[in-house]
């Protein structure tokens, strides 16, 4: 074994209810029937107060994970890093932050799987290897994991976490080269949709899958260099936009400054469509495109593909607004605030009863009945996962007298898992891989239901400018055309590696 994990001081791991609405239990702890999102990096190179930009870039990318948080800064010589389990607000205060001195560092917040939700699993992961520390940062998914690490045991190596970070770590401490050219090897070997960024004692390395599947975007705050995987974390600390990170590139950033490589050849570009549909926000850019402006011309589209008479259109908050005011301007009819998202819910030490789990603790969503009482409501979703949720907001909506309910999804049929990055369920629990359209509007108790065509979604991002083949996008969890290998005979991963 040539390196050894580091523990570090970190806190104890406390059991949260995340406060979801309508508790009827999947058996899973967490039954929000939303997609859940990957995980936040942010690197700073050559910036004397890296933690605390650190800190305000984290906190931007925290609706990207909520399980846990860290920060690993280096001051030439040493590391010193903090990780803990919660929001950032939670695991940060003003001493910890001003304890992590140094001009260079990486941070992380993860969303993960509940059995994989512990702190040996928070990153950055830190280790000691031979030739100093290093620290890594991931988000996304090596889909060949459990065969290199099979491989990996096999020959001897000992692992201490479930994470995909530990993979590339022992490839990088069993390679003979130095770490640059050790990191690209390592890095050639995985099949999967990953940004990460590494730190060792002098240098930060920053690099993206060869299909680009996971954003990742370069700026600059004076002379330092700063990377996120959203703009707007980059924004709130004033730093100027430089550019996306491209697929299969690799930046080496020391006392020489930026080098500009890469570790394999870009293939097929395909950045994950529902970065524009769903998970980033509204404020960040990605590949030029603006994600409320894409996410406001998919409700016009929708608009134009499906239109349906009504009274008003309303979003379900949080990402479906922008599309919501989109149809409204498409049609003419007047955009209200039918379903109100209570910002506060977060994590609470206090679960509801099994009594009161049963009522239906409305913790996260409420229809306002002022609004929607004895109205024929279009009601603009991103996505139709399992069903279950779908069909609680349409009832929520019919519970505060709304006349008509008409669900209008922002997306295609998600019938597919997601081998990058993404928690989805068994492709047998997407309720668009087993019903159809007629059968789904049925489940979710819906008047009518249509969702927005695969050709739809590209023109709404601006895909078909590019001349990529599918406007540059990953479509996969609709289309099942996966842009990279992930049948690896019962040894892939799919869902999040972070
Ligand atoms: S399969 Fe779907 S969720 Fe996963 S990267 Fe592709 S578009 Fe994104």
């Amino acid at each position: 074994m040539s390196y050894e994990i580091k523990t570090g001081k970190e806190q104890a791991d406390p059991i949260l209810w995340t406060g979801d609405y309508y508790n009827e239990g999947t058996g899973s702890g967490d039954i929000f029937d939303t997609l859940k999102e990957e995980c936040g990096v942010f690197g700073v190179f050559g910036h004397p107060e890296a933690s605390s930009m650190s800190y305000y870039g984290l906190h931007a990318l925290q609706h990207r994970g909520e399980e846990s948080a860290g920060i690993c800064v280096a001051d030439g010589r040493d590391f010193n890093y903090h990780r803990g389990m919660g929001l950032v607000k939670e695991v940060f205060d003003k001493d910890k932050i001003a304890s992590l001195i140094g001009d260079m560092s990486i941070g992380h917040v993860r969303y993960s799987t509940s059995g994989d939700s512990r702190l040996t699993n928070a990153q950055p992961l830190v280790f000691k290897y031979r030739d100093g520390d290093l620290a890594i940062a991931t988000n996304g998914n090596i889909v060949n994991e459990p065969l290199i690490r099979k491989q990996l045991e096999q020959n001897g190596s000992i692992f201490q976490t479930t994470s995909d970070t530990e993979v590339l770590a022992h490839l990088i401490a069993r390679s003979q080269k130095d770490f640059v050219e050790a990191t690209k090897d390592a890095l050639r070997q995985l099949v999967g949709g990953f940004a990460f960024l590494l730190m060792t004692n002098d240098k930060l390395l920053v690099a993206t899958d060869s299909h680009g599947l996971r954003p990742l975007v370069m700026g600059r705050v004076g002379e330092a260099y700063v990377f996120a995987s959203e703009s707007c974390a980059l924004e709130v600390i004033g730093a100027k936009i430089i550019r996306d990170i491209e697929p299969g590139e690799v930046l080496v950033l020391d006392k020489d400054g930026l080098l500009e490589d890469r570790f394999t050849e870009p293939k097929r570009k395909a950045l994950c469509a529902m970065e524009y549909i769903y998970f980033a926000r509204p404020d960040s850019d990605m590949n030029g495109s603006n994600l409320h402006s894409a996410r406001k011309r998919m409700g016009s589209r929708m608009a134009i593909e499906a239109f349906v008479d009504a009274d008003l259109v309303t979003g379900v908050p949080d990402s479906s607004i922008s599309a919501a005011i989109g149809y409204a301007e498409q049609t003419g009819i007047p955009y209200e605030l039918g379903l109100i998202k209570n910002k506060y819910t977060g994590r609470t030490f206090i679960q509801p009863s099994q009594e009161l789990r049963e009522q239906g603790v409305k913790m996260k969503l409420s229809a306002v009945r002022s609004v929607v009482e004895g109205q024929r409501v279009v009601m603009i979703d991103d996505s139709i996962v399992r069903g279950t949720t779908s069909r609680r907001i349409v009832n929520l909506l019919r519970e505060a007298g709304a006349a008509e309910v008409h669900v209008r999804i922002t997306s295609p049929p998600f019938k597919n898992p997601c081998f990058y990055g993404i928690d989805t369920p068994d492709r047998r629990e997407l309720i668009a891989s087993y019903q159809t359209i007629e059968e789904m509007c049925l489940e979710i108790n819906a008047d009518s239901l249509a969702f927005l065509s695969p050709d739809g979604l590209i023109t709404s991002i601006g895909g078909h400018n590019s001349g990529d083949y599918k406007g540059g996008l990953c479509l996969s969890c609709f289309d099942n055309d996966y842009p990279t290998q992930v049948d690896f005979g019962g040894e892939e991963k799919d869902g999040c590696g972070c």
